[in-house]
């Protein structure tokens, strides 16, 4: 059961631009339903319902997070938390290369390993969409 309002949920999306704002997976080429995501999840870590505690995620990258807010990042053995779409600028911390998403820092690196942003079906998802400009 959604604790979000569809007036909230309509807002999140709307400001999303309609992609998710982890990996930018158009809404409308989605076969699964968006979430609205808790950035920081309510029940295991005290987030709020408030609007900036919340994205717009599509259904991989909202199961795939599911109550991790960090992790430790390969390169720098460091725990660092996940990206905040909130705080954080997208273009800082990952980079397209082809239909592969890139971490360019530790927060990208986490982001990208625990979301599972290139799983096999995510990567040739994105291609299909750049192959027919609706990417
Ligand atoms: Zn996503």
């Amino acid at each position: 059961m959604s604790r979000v309002s569809t007036p909230v949920r309509n807002r999140v999306r709307q400001r999303a631009q309609h992609r998710c704002e982890y990996c930018h997976l158009p809404d409308a080429f989605s076969s699964y339903g968006f979430h609205v995501d808790h950035i920081i999840p309510v029940i295991r870590h005290g987030g709020s319902d408030q609007l900036e505690n919340l994205a717009w995620a599509c259904f991989r990258c909202n199961t795939t997070k599911a109550g991790d807010i960090a992790s430790y990042d390969d390169d720098t053995d460091q725990l660092t938390p996940l990206y905040n779409p909130r705080t954080q600028t997208w273009s800082e911390h990952f980079e397209m290369d082809g239909p592969w998403i890139m971490g360019l820092t530790p927060v990208g690196r986490v982001t990208v390993r625990i979301l599972e942003m290139n799983a096999e079906k995510q990567v040739n998802a994105r291609q299909l969409l750049m192959d027919t400009n609706r990417w």
